[in-house]
């Protein structure tokens, strides 16, 4: 048998000698970095890994660290990524639900986590930021070569813990087959090439910059100019190497911010990507207006991978997120009985295909309840599908606001305060209410300050029903996002909680 997602992804480019991680230093070709592969394979097993074993790692982005991810999967073990801004206490939980065996992580985390591991009986090794540390060392001590450990397609390959907005954090289970062919899937509907240039500034502890990013490059045996995270300058100091960029939506608004991202600075640029979080229509009219390209904005998620698309070649529309990508059946369902609603009315989003994830690890009530009896998964995001046959995604089924027993869209809301002239973004919410169960709130950053309460309230009077109107508008310098440039309702709810109660 032979290793799925390896000899798909990764093996056919394994002698390459071009350049594979292009740094501010240094460039890495494949060969060299299958080097470090299969010498970190082998320090992995050395280190106790055992088939189908859990590997959980915090560490700072780095060539070795992407060479871990390899790593793992060649030696037929789980790869379990964590955000780096986790705390110790934090990590207990994900090791310990893992039951990882190896654990690494950087030094300055290791005494704290030491106790973590040994309860666990997990070894642990460390990686530092800048490529040191125990786990480096013992791979420079072994062979160059390394076979394959024999994995299938419904193996595990990672498992990736969910955010977890509502109660714990939970696995998603990723097998062979859900990496692999939403890989080949992008690599044709986004037509990456040998010659493609990615520039790489997302964090690679997520979906998006780790198989997103990496298994579509590495599969189609591109480059990637390959930075620690996002900063304006660097984006802009090496846009000139890259091909394709793929981002997060506060990516492209800080390069609208700096005059010197102009149309001579992109135009030889293939293609710009966006997702992870809803790209404002504003955002995507001004890209275009200044660079005369359209970003490509796509839908996915951690349990299903990559979804849905604006086409490549076809009509990318503004506050979309395109069509299911190939292989990939949705439906835009009621939340109750899991039927498709009729076009153009909101549900969730359903989703069936060899993307979606296998379940959530040792949860069989949760992974029960997110998926129907004929096999769809409840996604939990809001949609309707527009007159194009387009995908608009209204929110999350949990941003919903009942407000008097009514349905309230806060993206409905949020649109329309954004077109308030002076209104650089909103963010809309529902914080309880004695009388109404729940009210609207909007929590605006406006670049003009003569803006209050009063005049938003009036740009909305007569064009949306009474009982969608904000019956507070706030006004903040940021919304609060994560690295992954999601708003962070959860905060302002919880900010907002004790307004009229
Ligand atoms: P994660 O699992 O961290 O990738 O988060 C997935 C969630 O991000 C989805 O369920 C959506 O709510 C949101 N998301 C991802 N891409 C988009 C997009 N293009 N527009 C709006 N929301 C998005």
């Amino acid at each position: 048998m032979s290793n799925h997602l390896y000899d798909r992804v990764f093996a056919p480019h394994e002698d390459n000698p071009k350049p594979f991680l292009i740094g501010e230093t240094q460039t890495l070709s494949y060969a060299i970095f299958h080097e470090q592969v299969n010498k970190l394979a082998h320090a992995l097993i050395a280190s106790g890994l055992k088939t189908g074993d859990r590997v959980a790692v915090q560490a700072a982005k780095s060539n070795t660290q992407l060479a871990l991810y390899v790593a793992t999967v060649k030696a037929g073990g789980v790869y379990l990524p964590l955000n780096t801004s986790y705390t110790a206490h934090e990590l207990e939980y994900f090791i310990s639900n893992a039951q990882a065996r190896l654990v690494v992580v950087d030094e300055k985390a290791k005494q704290a986590v030491t106790p973590i591991a040994e309860a666990q009986g997990a070894n642990l090794l460390t990686l530092n930021a800048d490529e040191s540390g125990t786990l480096p060392t013992l791979a420079e001590q072994q062979a160059a070569q390394f076979e394959a450990v024999a994995r299938g397609s419904e193996d595990l390959a990672a498992i990736l813990y969910t955010s977890g907005t509502t109660g714990r954090s939970k696995g998603a289970q990723l097998c062979h087959r859900n990496l692999h062919s939403n890989t080949e899937v992008l690599r044709d509907f986004w037509q990456f090439k040998e010659d493609d240039v990615l520039l790489h500034m997302l964090p690679i502890y997520h979906t998006h910059g780790l198989f997103v990013a990496c298994n579509l490059l590495a599969m189609v045996g591109g480059s990637m100019i390959f930075l620690p995270k996002f900063n304006a300058d660097k984006a802009l100091s090496f846009l000139p190497q890259a091909t394709t960029m793929m981002g997060v939506p506060t990516f492209y608004t800080r390069l609208l911010n700096e005059e010197r991202f102009t149309r001579e600075a992109s135009q030889h640029m293939r293609l710009f990507i966006s997702g992870s979080a809803p790209l404002l229509a504003e955002t995507h009219k001004s890209f275009a207006a200044r660079t005369g390209k359209k970003i490509l904005e796509r839908y996915g998620m951690t349990e299903t991978n990559m979804s849905t698309s604006n086409p490549y070649d076809g009509e990318r529309i503004a506050g979309t997120v395109g069509v299911p990508l190939p292989g990939v059946e949705l439906r835009i369902a009621d939340a109750k009985t899991g039927k498709s609603v009729p076009d153009g009315e909101i549900g969730i989003i359903e989703l069936k295909g060899d993307n979606v994830f296998t379940g959530y690890w040792q949860m069989p009530e949760k992974t029960k309840e997110s998926f129907r009896d004929d096999g769809y998964f409840i996604t939990g995001d809001m949609a309707r599908i527009d007159e194009h046959g387009y995908i608009v995604i209204v929110g999350r089924d949990k941003d919903l606001i009942i407000s008097g027993g009514l349905n309230v869209y806060p993206k409905e809301i949020e649109s329309m305060v954004d077109e308030l002239e002076g209104v650089t973004e909103s963010a809309v919410i529902g914080v309880p209410h004695p009388d109404f169960g729940e009210a609207v709130v909007a929590v605006i950053v406006a670049a003009d300050k003569t803006l209050n309460e009063e005049s938003v309230m009036e740009f909305l009077a007569n064009k949306i029903a009474k009982f969608k109107q904000p019956k507070a508008v706030f006004f903040v310098e940021a919304l609060p996002r994560n690295t992954m440039g999601k708003v962070q309702k959860v905060t302002l709810r919880a900010e907002h909680k004790e307004l009229f109660v």
